[in-house]
């Protein structure tokens, strides 16, 4: 599939620095701040500072350097939060997943018992 990304999506702001976040971590390929709305005690998001809409995107078309930029951070995130009993990735994509924000992010959820993976 073709990728198209848009440049006024608000994590897109976020990096140019438009909208104000509380970030946890930044490296030269990624940046992690805390959800606005959390859904657990820790509820960090993690993403890529290039212009990627997903998961499959990324993986598709990022240089190794920003894939392992982006994975560093997640590990780093993990090292700063307080996760020690167990976490969750979580990263949707496009409508089923209900992707809100058209730029990758993984969320980063702990912090309490997370349930089971799914709703059935
Ligand atoms: P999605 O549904 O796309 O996987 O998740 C988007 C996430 O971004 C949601 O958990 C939402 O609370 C968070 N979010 C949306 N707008 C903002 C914002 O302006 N700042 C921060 N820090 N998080 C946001």
């Amino acid at each position: 599939m073709t990728f198209v990304y848009d440049d006024q999506n608000i994590f897109a702001k976020i990096l140019r620095g438009e909208i104000p976040n509380q970030t946890v971590f930044e490296s030269e390929h990624a940046l992690a701040f805390k959800d606005i709305n959390p859904a657990a005690p820790v509820h960090i998001l993690v993403i890529p500072k290039g212009p990627y809409v997903s998961m499959d995107h990324f993986c598709q078309e990022a240089d190794a350097a920003e894939i392992e930029g982006f994975m560093r951070a997640v590990g780093e995130v993990c090292k700063i939060a307080d996760v020690e009993g167990g976490f969750r990735v979580i990263s949707n994509a496009r409508e089923d997943a209900l992707q809100e924000v058209p730029h990758l992010h993984f969320h980063i959820l702990g912090g309490r018992g997370l349930g089971p993976i799914l709703a059935r």
